[in-house]
């Protein structure tokens, strides 16, 4: 399907999903050309470990990973091949095989340029602060078959089930066609007084989602709800660098207080427990399991920079990379002994795929606001307001680094995103104020490279000196991946960094430096156990033709990526 790309469909929805109904048939039939040996798997488990850099599976404690990834079809040189390098982006490319530019969102801010939200169009808004209905809004005004969508074709009445902390991985994984989904609760409120908050020691999450099951979702206050009060933050609220971005109790983290002691454990643990319960009591066909800890981590210590975590025994190191990634690990192998299980009880294989929704880098090169609570702040920038959680907000996102200066000096600025890259949207986007901007965008500091949209792409504008092992990066992949952002959804200009240089907070991810772009991508079943490790190309769009092809599943609807061949 590579070449379909270029030529885009405008097909209707409802025309694709009939025609995967149709080929679905076929496939039941026993028409797939599938490897002799052994039919090919019926079910998929994906377990994305946010913000997992590949040499933490050989750095950390993670024996499951290695095991599994050196049973499979490791892809070495994986990389996401897209921007932004963000988890609200990666979720939807997994399950969809769209590049960003096609998929709706290409960004932590988006444009409602077609004003598919109701805020009006060219409204800015904070695209992890979407809920559940707006992904799907949005996925279905593109028209595109997701996973869900294949998967309910050729195995009628399966679940497809997502699972994880945070809402916009979750929600956007899910959109409008995943059956379940299951993420953490905003946090209660401040003024609710109740027997929860009381037995879990102050503010508090539950399981919340789509259609979340009884077992999970009842009684109140069972084990799926955990303390998240930002009091309980195991010393990273007043510790630098964490504070920029500090846990609150047990979300992330399996914790280590009385409620977590009495068990009520956040966290990869919380995820986890949710996942084998669903695969244990559902009838399913595909489950994204996705792990958030190694990710907020890294956000709080410098990702591969932080050295923290001592013996993983106590609450303070548990948010240490190196403890959240020996967690995730452990809660990976409870997971692999599950899916066995369900391949004994039930017959047929899962063919489990590992990967990460991008790498990281830290900021050696610092350029946000330092203070506590920093993150956002640095993170988002609306001079004049933004949707936010659906409400408009002109105050919280209005307290910009000082190095976004020269940007700001062309008083122009509708939106600026700023994390390992740098992006603007433009009230004028005329060529020339275009030009301004881009310009501007090379004198902020640490920068590399200027682009500005132009047509179906984006032009670079121009460079500032890159040391040579940056450069041969660039040079191979800096223009594809600033492409595509080229949405009317996207920015107008995008500035791309050096190595080791954040505007967020101290460890991040969200640009084009390979650090960012590598990710882990390893594909295996007990029957698709070829212990190979290849060089041959792979990037995150190939991920969903990749499972269709392995699961005999026909693609019948345009994707941009590849379907990648396993084994030698
Ligand atoms: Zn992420
Ligand atoms: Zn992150």
């Amino acid at each position: 399907m590579e070449g379909s790309a270029v030529h885009r469909r405008q097909r209707s929805p409802l025309a694709i999903l009939a025609t995967l109904a149709v080929l679905a048939t076929a496939v039941i039939g026993g028409a797939t050309s599938a490897r002799a040996a052994a039919p090919p798997p019926t079910r998929v488990l994906i377990v994305l470990f946010d913000q997992m850099v590949p040499g933490y599976a050989d750095q950390f404690d993670m024996p499951n990973f290695r095991r599994i990834r050196d049973a499979g079809t490791n892809f070495k040189q994986a990389y996401l091949g897209y921007m932004a390098s963000e988890t609200v982006i990666a979720h939807n490319v997994i399950t969809s095989g769209q590049s960003p530019k096609h998929m709706g969102w290409v960004d932590e801010a988006y444009r409602d340029a077609d004003n598919l939200l109701g805020k009006g169009a060219g409204a800015m808004h904070i695209t992890g602060d979407l809920g559940l209905a707006d992904f799907g809004t949005i996925v279905n005004a593109q028209g595109y078959p997701k996973l869900a969508d294949y998967l309910h074709a050729t195995y009628p009445g399966k679940s497809f089930i997502t699972v994880g902390e945070k809402s916009y991985a979750v929600e956007s994984a899910t959109a409008s066609t995943g059956d379940i989904a299951v993420r953490l609760s905003d946090r209660s409120g401040s003024s609710t007084f109740n027997d929860c908050r009381t037995l879990l020691g102050g503010r508090y999450r539950g399981p919340f989602g789509k259609n979340v099951p009884d077992y999970i979702g009842t009684p109140f206050c069972n084990r799926f709800w955990i303390n998240s009060d930002a009091g309980n933050s195991y010393g990273t609220t007043a510790a630098f660098p964490s504070w920029m971005y500090p846990e609150d109790g047990n979300r992330f983290f399996p914790g280590t207080d009385a409620s977590a002691q009495a068990g009520h454990l956040g966290g990869d643990t919380w995820v986890a427990d949710a996942a084998i319960a669903m695969m244990q009591n559902e009838d399913w066909s595909g489950m994204f399991v996705t792990l958030g800890a190694i990710d907020k981590a890294a956000h709080m210590w410098g990702a591969q920079n932080d050295n923290g975590g001592g013996t993983c025994t106590t609450g303070a190191e548990q948010t240490h990379v190196k403890c959240a990634a020996a967690n995730a690990d452990v809660q990976f192998g409870r997971l692999l002994d599950a899916v066995a299980a369900v391949d004994a009880a039930k017959g047929g294989e899962t063919l489990v795929v590992l990967t990460a929704d991008h790498g990281a880098t830290y900021g050696e090169d610092f350029h946000g606001k330092t203070t506590s609570g920093a993150g956002n702040s640095n993170w988002y920038y609306a001079p004049n307001g933004v949707w936010d959680f659906g409400a408009f907000d002109t105050s919280s996102y209005n307290n910009p680094s000082p190095a976004l200066q020269p940007l700001r000096d062309t008083n122009n600025l509708s939106f600026v995103y700023s994390s390992t890259a740098v992006e603007a949207w433009l009230l004028d986007r005329s060529e020339a104020k275009m030009l301004e901007a881009a310009a501007a965008g090379l004198q902020l500091p640490g920068s590399t490279a200027s682009y500005y949209r132009s047509g179906s792409g984006f032009k670079l504008f121009g460079t500032n000196k890159m040391p040579q092992s940056e450069k041969a990066w660039w040079k191979d992949h800096g223009q594809e991946i600033v492409d595509t952002m080229a949405a009317p959804n996207g920015p107008d200009v995008v500035v791309l960094m050096h190595d080791k240089t954040s505007y967020g907070v101290y460890g991040d991810h969200g640009g084009a430096q390979e650090s960012v772009q590598r990710v882990p991508m390893v594909f295996w079943s007990p029957s698709l156990a070829y212990g190979v490790t290849t060089g041959r190309p792979f990037q995150t769009t190939d991920v969903m033709p990749t499972i269709l092809q392995t699961m005999g599943i026909p693609l019948t609807a345009p994707v941009d990526g590849t379907a990648r061949r396993l084994g030698n």
